[in-house]
């Protein structure tokens, strides 16, 4: 049997819609992908170089926050969006490349994380398809989580990516962004060695931080969220941009209830990730 009759045969090829390839993508020169699982290269024409050679060594997931695929790929590989990413990955779970690794994709805009403000350049962009929570936010099918465990986990093999540098685009834009969401399954992916995590703690009465806030507990709790890598301002008030700060905080970590309160499960659940940090990350925080 050729390769070729061995390819197009099978339910697979059958059950597959055909990719929407962009016109202006067809005529684009092709690579090779990085990813071994990728099963196909959608070139985009948004991309430039990582700024003084930085290599990656994170992975920024987003949902595409379309409604239909095609859209999405349409604007992420079409010149003049100023928008693209590494990879996608479909619902079915095929993963779609559209930038080389080695370059710089633009999928984080105004970020910060840890110390760096250009993300794009020190990052790997992976869009999830998923409508969003304008659309409807669907749940992420199975299929489709198990495609971005693979995808991360080679990509963290291959590039040294630790654990506690696989982060949604809400982590790194907490005022602008809320995606991939809080119905991302980060625990799937951390019981797969992708992404740092811990078991929320349980929600229970008391007395919470909130908006509006000013003391000596409103600075420490900044003062932590900042050690994990958030930006944050360090005032000891409790204004919009630490509610903005929490929500997202609360979208990867605690997504039980997405509120912006910082009450007594959410400052548990932050305790408990800083406390499992490897050191390395401690010391590069301070
Ligand atoms: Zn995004």
């Amino acid at each position: 049997m050729s390769l070729g009759s061995f390819a197009s045969d099978g339910l697979d090829s059958k059950r597959q819609r055909a990719l929407p390839i962009p016109p202006a993508s067809a005529s684009m020169k092709t690579f090779t992908p990085d990813s071994s699982i990728a099963s196909d290269v959608i070139p985009s024409a948004n991309y430039g170089d990582r700024a003084k050679g930085r290599l990656p060594d994170m992975i920024v997931l987003h949902y595409t926050g379309m409604p239909d695929v095609e859209g999405a790929i349409a604007r992420l590989c079409t010149a003049g969006t100023d928008v693209s990413a590494h990879y996608i990955v479909l619902e079915d779970g095929r993963i779609v490349q559209c930038v080389p690794e080695a370059k710089r994709a633009w999928h984080a805009g105004v970020a910060f994380w840890a110390g760096e403000e250009d993300i794009n350049s020190c990052s790997i962009g992976i869009e999830i398809a998923n409508r969003g929570h304008d659309w409807g936010y669907p749940d992420f099918p199975l299929r489709q989580t198990a495609a971005v465990i693979a995808l991360c986990r080679g990509i963290m093999l291959r590039r040294k990516v630790p654990s506690h540098r696989v982060l949604g685009h809400s982590d790194v834009a907490p005022s602008r962004k809320k995606d991939p969401g809080e119905k991302f399954p980060w625990h799937s992916l951390a019981n797969s060695g992708v992404g740092h995590w811990v078991q929320p703690a349980p929600i229970v009465r008391g007395d919470p931080l909130k908006l509006g806030t000013i003391s000596d507990d409103v600075r420490h709790l900044q003062q932590a969220l900042a050690r994990y890598g958030y930006a944050i301002p360090l005032n000891g008030k409790y204004d919009a941009t630490t509610m903005d700060v929490v929500t997202a905080f609360q979208r990867h970590f605690r997504p039980a209830r997405v509120d912006g309160i910082a009450d007594h499960s959410t400052l548990t659940t932050l305790q408990a990730l800083l406390a499992s940090l490897p050191n390395e990350a401690m010391a590069a925080a301070r």
